[in-house]
């Protein structure tokens, strides 16, 4: 199984592969670069069905935390970490306790939080043998979802500014796929501003609650898509815009919390040769991580969440540039990213020359 010959490989910085005889734990580290400060990513608990898909997630997972940091303005790198088990029956104490140690030997180039199958009692434990974890409810931000639905509301707002031509979200109608702990929230939000919302989730239970919380209309799984509704919020999945929904969507924006809308970058294309604005999910979906880039010695909830509200800035410049430039908004995301890191890379590449330079004529 090559690594550094692997297709995700991508440049990585480091990659570790963790085994614990103990506790049975066998993870991996990756840190895709640094050159913005220390690696900030959740760790992610999954049945990996073989090795090479841990490796290709992890790899893929802390590139994108990479793009994600740079982005936002935040100093941090890109990093991941994946668990191989199942979140349901295979966590211990000494599993968490084990990931710690490997966590610490990275010297704080890397800093856990939680994701997908992982929980902020679980970075608790993480604690008990490293400083370098994040996301933990004591002094920190806990459960990043609030912020992260803080950041989509107002990522919705700057959308529906350049494609409706106002952010007030008062009667603009807004179809909500899955209801879980950001898409709740977001309803909320979104209801308080006098949206008009439709919503859909697996879970009935979450839906009749939208429905008398929030005035919600109901719809199926499969007719979200097709949603008479201005905007379209993916809260649920991954890959839901594709070629069989890209034909079934009426929104003029499509803005979420959903990790890896696009079932392939070129349905971003797709999505702006329709006229659908489409506000890249890595840059939406960044306030959980925001938030938790504020925690340290005072963690102070309120200047984290108005740091948050700027994704509705950080959108806005997207959109004007992808306007001007004809190219959709998540290549232009892709290129801010790419341009924030270089420019950071070439100051420090002509530090040392320039002290040299200085030297020498002296
Ligand atoms: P969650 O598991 O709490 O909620 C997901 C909800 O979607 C559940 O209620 C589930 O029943 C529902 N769902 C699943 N399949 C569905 C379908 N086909 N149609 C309608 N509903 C469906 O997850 P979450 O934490 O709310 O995250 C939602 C999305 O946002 C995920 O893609 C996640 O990766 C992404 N995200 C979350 C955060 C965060 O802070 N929680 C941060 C960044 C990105």
């Amino acid at each position: 199984m090559p690594v550094f010959g692997a297709k995700s490989f991508d440049n990585h910085e480091t990659v570790v592969f963790c085994h614990d005889r103990e506790s049975g734990l066998k993870a991996i580290i990756a840190v895709h670069d640094t050159t913005l400060g220390p690696a900030l990513g959740g760790c992610r608990m999954w049945p990996y069905a073989s090795e090479k898909e841990a490796l290709d997630d992890v790899l893929r997972l802390s590139r994108g935390m990479t793009y994600k940091s740079a982005i936002s303005g935040i100093n941090h790198g890109g990093g991941k970490s994946v668990v191989i088990g199942d979140s349901r029956t295979d966590k211990t104490d000494a599993l968490f306790e084990a990931l710690g140690r490997f966590v610490n030997d990275q010297s704080g180039q890397y800093i856990v939080a939680e994701d997908v199958g992982t929980s902020v009692p679980d970075m608790e434990i993480v604690r008990r043998t490293t400083r370098h974890v994040a996301g933990i409810a004591e002094g920190g931000v806990g459960d990043p979802s609030p912020a992260t639905a803080w950041g989509v509301f107002h990522g919705i707002r700057a959308a529906a500014r350049h494609k409706l031509g106002r952010d007030d979200l008062k009667d603009v109608k807004v179809a909500v796929q899955g209801l879980g702990h950001v898409g709740f929230i977001l309803c909320q939000h979104l209801a308080e501003a006098g949206a008009k919302l439709v919503v859909s989730d697996l879970n009935d239970d979450a839906v009749r609650s939208a429905q008398q919380k929030f005035g919600a209309t109901a719809c199926s799984a499969d007719a979200i898509y097709g949603q008479d509704v201005d905007v379209f919020a993916p809260c649920a999945l991954g890959a839901v815009v594709n070629d069989d929904t890209l034909a079934q969507i009426k929104a003029q924006v499509i803005a979420g919390s959903a990790n890896n809308q696009l079932a392939e970058d070129r349905h971003g294309q797709a999505l702006a040769d329709r006229g659908i604005l489409y506000a890249p999910d890595y840059v939406i979906n960044a306030g959980g991580i925001i938030a938790i880039s504020h925690e340290g010695a005072k963690y102070d909830k309120q200047e984290a969440f108005d740091h948050v509200a700027g994704i509705y800035e950080t959108l806005d410049r997207i959109f004007i540039r992808s306007a001007a430039d004809g190219q959709p908004p998540n290549e232009i995301a892709d290129r801010m990213a790419e341009e924030r890191i270089a420019k950071i890379r070439a100051d420090r590449a002509e530090g040392p020359t320039t002290t040299k330079r200085m030297a020498a004529s002296a």
